[in-house]
């Protein structure tokens, strides 16, 4: 069983998509085990991006997670990274795969739509950046949903 981190970006957030990209994970079969909306100030935004700080995007990219409210969630399920990544799409929605969240709904490779943990390296970090464990469901009441 893995968790990752998935965030509705603000972009989404604004045109109304929340609701979209949570459905399409719970299809999957993955479960939420955590969920709550959040504002970013722009610092919090450079901290849990950081990894990208030498990147030319930086700050743009800081900017834009802060211009918002987010809605970030804990997502459980066997190789819930991977799979998350696969129905998120690539990073750039032109070469993302059709039918994916960020070819159907990114408008730029910036306001892509979606985050998603890269690794159980990053999930390890990001998880605890937005939760702290009375705010993720326990491992007992926290099974695989039922893929639709
Ligand atoms: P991800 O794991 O697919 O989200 O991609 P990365 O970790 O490489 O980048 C993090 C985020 O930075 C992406 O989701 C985009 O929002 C943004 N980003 C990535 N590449 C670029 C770029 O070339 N230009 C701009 N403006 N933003 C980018």
């Amino acid at each position: 069983m893995e968790q990752t981190l998935v965030i509705v970006k603000p972009d989404a957030v604004a045109r109304g998509l929340i609701g979209e990209v949570i459905r399409r994970f719970e299809a999957e079969g993955l479960t939420v085990c955590g969920l709550k909306m959040v504002r970013l100030a722009h610092t919090e935004a450079e901290g849990f991006y950081q990894v990208h700080r030498a990147r030319p995007f930086f700050d743009s990219l800081t900017r834009f997670m802060a211009s918002g409210p987010c809605v970030a969630m804990v997502l459980k399920g066997e190789g819930a990274i991977g799979r998350v990544r696969t129905l998120m799409g690539a990073t750039d929605p032109l070469q993302a795969a059709e039918g994916t969240l960020r070819r159907n709904f990114a408008t730029s490779i910036e306001k892509n739509v979606v985050h998603g943990s890269d690794s159980t390296t990053s999930a390890a970090f990001e998880i605890p950046y937005f939760f702290n464990q009375l705010e993720i469901r326990q491992p007992a009441e926290c099974g695989e949903t039922p893929a639709m």
